[in-house]
């Protein structure tokens, strides 16, 4: 059996394992994937991944350090120098057609992986393997369509641009979309002719392990694609100070967006970061009611509140302000929570950490006069998992946390205001500028605030537009570069200019 196979064989104890709720010590996995070899740490250390829904340990998974990170860079680095190196474009497309196929096949055991370590209904998960498998047929379908240019300098020159993988990549993930944001990055790096380094966040480390060992299975050469399972100030702040990393691509908070930003700096290295939000849906007096609440439940409470973009601010026209919101309450109240495997609206949050965030911006609004219009606490009759309600906040301080900061978590608080230049006022009021949305049937309006929006993406009557051929990305604390779409595969490529010059002789003639 491959080290693949026996891998993946693992994995599917694991899964029918935490499915079935068993208790007891968590089965042990080795979760480092380093030329296509399944390896634990060489130190031995181990962490628990644990199901936030039933707080039961899922898997003993290794604990990457330095020596790990550097093994995975040398293997990634000795990989474009290899079979992979000589791999013509339209061949790793059609590697990543196959990791696709695979992913897909391969759907149920991903989505109780993922449902497992991150607590997320199944069905969720189900359509997040689905997004995956998007994300890797749009760039296998790009990688023989990244052309160079010729460049025009007159009869004397011939001058031309050619694209090269930008090189060993890192890829550093968080834990709301795992598999989602491994696709994300790797199907552009893989497509563009990079290696790569994924670290996945320690609380999700399944289906990153998962998604490696089925790409070997597609035909992927050793080393093309290594994971280092871990934690981030050790395997990933090594990974993203290795010499022989070429760049990184990091998603995750802002706090720790600015430690990778600094350290890929002080190695002059490009990095992308796709960090937080504290995202703006403005409804206008004027809008379709109906299509904007269906826009403010799904923003604000999908994966329970723990996107980048989800809706956290809800500022409303004052006119409509109150109806909207008790239509709101009367919507998010139907909707239900629980365990992931049990397919509800909401899962839990993902940890007692995130749990404690959540309840601490509650906590801090409520003391300073903000009114629980919807939930605000534990789901009535739960003792275990990480629950909280979908919650609707008004009369919130602008100065707490929970109107300033990123909360991730199924919390929205309305804002109301009055004319297109306060909506604007407010959006822009905070640093982060992710997300935004506007509804309104004033199509003059809408145009013109999407252009004044300090957001890398606004959506119009609508929100979560998009799929993988948007690019998306944030401006100011909300990060820098954009994943997706054509942009998302310009990350990996380095430009080389040739320049020749003809002379306007024959030899010798
Ligand atoms: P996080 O704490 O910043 O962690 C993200 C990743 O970075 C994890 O793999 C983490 O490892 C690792 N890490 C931590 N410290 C590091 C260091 N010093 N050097 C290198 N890597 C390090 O974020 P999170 O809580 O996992 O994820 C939630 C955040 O991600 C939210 O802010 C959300 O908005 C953001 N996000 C943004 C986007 C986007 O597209 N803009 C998409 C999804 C999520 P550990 O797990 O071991 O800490």
């Amino acid at each position: 059996m491959s080290a693949a196979a026996e891998t993946l064989s693992v994995l599917k104890d694991i899964a029918e394992r935490g499915k079935a709720g068993a208790s007891g010590r968590a089965p042990e996995i080795a979760s480092i994937f380093i030329d296509s070899e399944a390896r634990h740490a060489l130190s031995g250390a181990t962490l628990v991944s644990t199901n936030p829904s039933r707080e039961i340990p899922a898997a003993n998974f290794s604990r990457g350090g330095r020596e790990d990170v550097h093994a995975a860079a040398v293997s990634a680095r000795r990989a474009l120098g290899g079979e992979w190196g000589g791999t013509a474009p339209q061949r790793r497309g059609e590697l990543l057609y196959a990791l696709a196929d695979k992913l897909e096949e391969s759907s149920e055991l991903l989505a109780t992986l993922e449902t497992l370590d991150v607590g997320k209904p199944l069905s969720q998960s189900r359509g997040d393997v689905a997004g995956a498998a998007a994300t890797l047929r749009y760039n296998a379908g790009a990688a023989d369509k990244m052309e160079g240019s010729s460049v025009p300098l007159g009869a004397e020159y011939l001058d031309f641009t050619e694209h090269e993988p930008l090189g060993a990549t890192a890829h550093i993930t968080p834990w709301n979309f795992p598999l989602g944001m491994a696709a994300r990055s790797l199907g552009p790096a893989l497509a563009a002719g990079c290696t790569a380094v994924l670290k996945p966040a320690e609380q999700s480390p399944l289906t990153s392990l998962a998604f490696a060992a089925l790409a070997s299975e597609a035909g992927f050469p050793p080393g093309v694609l290594n994971v280092v399972t871990g934690l981030g100030d050790e395997a990933g702040a090594a990974l993203v100070g290795h010499p022989m990393i070429d760049g990184v691509t990091f998603t995750g908070s802002v706090a720790t967006g600015r430690i990778v930003g600094a350290s890929a700096g002080r190695n002059l290295k490009p990095v992308v970061l796709e960090l937080g939000g504290k995202n703006p849906l403005i409804v206008f007096a004027d809008a379709d009611m109906d299509r904007a609440l269906d826009a403010a439940v799904e923003g604000a409470f999908d994966n329970s509140g723990q996107v980048c973009s989800s809706v956290s601010r809800l500022l409303l026209e004052n006119g409509v302000k109150d109806e909207f919101l008790r239509k709101l309450v009367e919507r998010s109240r139907e909707l239900t929570v629980g365990d992931g495997f049990e397919d509800p609206d909401l899962g839990p949050l993902v940890s007692p950490e995130q749990l404690e965030k959540v309840d601490g911006h509650i906590a801090q609004a409520l003391e300073s006069g903000a009114r629980a219009l919807l939930g605000g606490g534990r789901p009535a009759g739960v003792s275990k998992g990480y629950f909280i309600e979908p919650t609707v906040f008004d009369n919130v301080d602008v100065n707490c946390r929970l109107a300033r900061e990123e909360t991730f978590g199924p919390v929205v608080s309305a804002f109301g205001f009055s004319g297109e230049a306060e909506a604007l006022a407010i959006a822009n009021s905070l640093p982060y500028g992710l997300a935004a949305g506007i509804h309104t049937s004033d199509i003059d309006r809408a145009l013109r605030l999407a252009r004044r929006i300090e957001a890398g993406t606004v959506w119009i009557n609508g929100w979560f537009i998009g799929g993988v051929q948007a690019p998306t990305g944030g401006v100011k604390d909300s990060g820098y570069g954009r994943e997706r779409g054509i942009a998302g595969i310009r990350n990996y490529i380095r430009i080389k200019n040739i320049g020749v010059h003809i002379a306007d002789h024959c030899a010798g003639g």
